[in-house]
């Protein structure tokens, strides 16, 4: 079992295996030219599986797959196969904006992918075109009907944003409900990178839009997770995470590492350690040695303040959210 400085059990690895995305969403990339980090100085997946492998046998139990867009590697499937016959009962899940899922979503599900977050912010072609500056829709669409068709267990993120798609609250939950799938609205976080001029909307604006069709009761939140169910009267649940009311500090289990190698203990804390060097020369107890110095270091609170965009310098798109 892994312990942290301040005792608690992280079991949970989130690896972000590429910053690139083929979509720019506003809340998540600038909108200015910007450079990517060369591909050069990405790990290969059996480099990063080399670490995965030695967190696992370390006691992470439960490894997301995230980026930028992770579907952008190709072989992904190979990469979720190490993963998944290195211990058949990882927890293992991907993140995805789902544009290319249509046609991967078979190939991983065979090798071992159990679960899928898709983004989803919008029902409306042009919304969901003026959000990504790409026209997303249709694709990312098919994928989830793919995805669903397989069998994969499906899981839908939105992030509300004001005067843009804040009216769909209610047609995306529908949309999921439909489906029998949880979705899970998420506060949009200030950050540096996102279009200044986005605003978000709070939880408790989330809900009052969703009060106006359903009547909803708190249920709770599951283990570590950031997310607060709520229930419909027909036992439909739904997720809310609220980072703006609530850190989810004290009971975090988690940690990211990035495509470069970097090993991340919190989201908003600048400080990370490289596991390149180590993986590079095969040297896997070197690796553990920096993974129980990053846990050691992982700080009691993050330093998230919502109202300086500069209080992490590091972008979502490259730990992966
Ligand atoms: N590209 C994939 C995707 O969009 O699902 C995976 C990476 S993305 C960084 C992971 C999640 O972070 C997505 O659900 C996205 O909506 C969320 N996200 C990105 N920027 C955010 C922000 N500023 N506030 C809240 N959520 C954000
Ligand atoms: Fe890409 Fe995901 Fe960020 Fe959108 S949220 S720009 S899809 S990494």
């Amino acid at each position: 079992m892994l312990k942290d400085g301040y005792n608690r059990e992280v079991n949970y690895l989130r690896v972000s295996v590429t910053e690139r995305c083929n979509f720019r969403c506003q809340y998540c990339m600038p909108d200015k030219p910007f450079s990517w980090k060369p591909k050069e100085n990405l790990l290969s997946f059996e480099e990063l599986f080399l670490f995965i492998k030695a967190a696992m046998d370390e006691g992470i139990t439960k490894v997301r797959i995230t980026g930028g867009e992770p579907l952008l590697r190709a072989d992904l499937d190979k990469f979720v196969a190490m993963i998944y016959n290195h211990n058949k009962e990882v927890d293992l899940a991907l993140t995805t904006n789902g544009y290319l899922l249509k046609s991967v979503a078979k190939s991983l599900k065979d090798a071992g992918l159990k679960r899928l977050n898709i983004s989803l912010d919008s029902l409306k072609p042009q919304i969901a075109k003026q959000i990504a500056q790409k026209d997303v829709l249709a694709d990312v669409l098919e994928g989830i009907e793919e995805a669903l068709k397989i069998g994969l267990k499906v899981k839908i993120n939105m992030v509300p944003l004001k005067g843009i798609n804040d009216d769909e609250i209610v047609d995306l939950l529908d949309f999921a409900k439909e489906r029998g799938i949880e979705i899970r609205f998420i506060e949009y976080m200030e950050n540096a990178m996102a279009n200044s001029d986005i605003k978000g909307l709070l939880g408790k604006e989330i809900l009052t839009m969703i009060k106006q069709k359903y009547k909803i009761k708190k249920i709770g939140r599951e283990g570590s997770s950031p997310s607060f169910s709520y229930e419909l009267e027909d036992g439909y649940r739904f997720g809310l995470i609220d980072p703006h009311k609530h850190d989810f500090c004290e009971s975090c289990n988690r940690i990211r590492l990035t495509a470069e190698g970097f090993l991340i203990p919190c989201l908003y804390f600048d400080e990370a350690m490289s596991i390149k060097e180590s993986v590079q020369n095969g040297d896997v107890e070197g690796a553990v040695e920096v993974l129980r110095e990053v846990l050691q270091n992982k700080p009691e609170k993050n330093r998230w303040d919502e109202s300086d965009n500069e209080s992490s310098s590091r972008a979502f798109y490259e730990t992966g959210g």
